[in-house]
């Protein structure tokens, strides 16, 4: 199954909610994980089940990392907030690279976001 992480910084967090809602009915068929908090509210404002992982601050972008290492994997949404530092940036950067080396897709806006969902979208029903 399509596996997809979902995470959101604070000041993304409406958007990513709104995004898991305009895709409700897709992302319902795909295997969904995600940092803590950006988990959390996803569950509470859709009917989906994501897997959740440590809030981000605490490790779970790391824990993403890491499923991307083991090609667990099939596509990242991380919408960031660019004006705001994050005290786990070496953690960031540390995902945004293992994804380059495994290419796996990673959008970090809304717009990205929906044209990586629409392409997993496609693969799937391609089978
Ligand atoms: P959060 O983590 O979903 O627990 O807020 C997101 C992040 O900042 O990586």
């Amino acid at each position: 199954m399509t596996r997809v992480a979902l995470i959101a910084h604070d000041d993304e967090k409406p958007e990513i909610i709104d995004l898991a809602q305009s895709y409700e009915d897709a992302l319902s068929g795909f295997d969904l994980v995600g940092t803590g908090t950006t988990s959390k509210r996803i569950m509470e404002e859709t009917d989906l089940t994501v897997e959740r992982k440590e809030s981000g601050p605490l490790g779970g972008d790391a824990q993403i990392g890491a499923e991307v290492a083991e090609d667990r994997i099939d596509g990242i949404v991380f919408l960031r907030d660019p004006l705001t530092a994050q005290p786990h940036e070496p953690d960031i950067s540390a995902l945004l690279r293992i994804c380059d080396v495994h290419d796996v897709p990673l959008a970090t806006t809304r717009t990205s976001a929906e044209f990586l969902l629409e392409g997993l979208i496609r693969d799937e029903t391609d089978g």
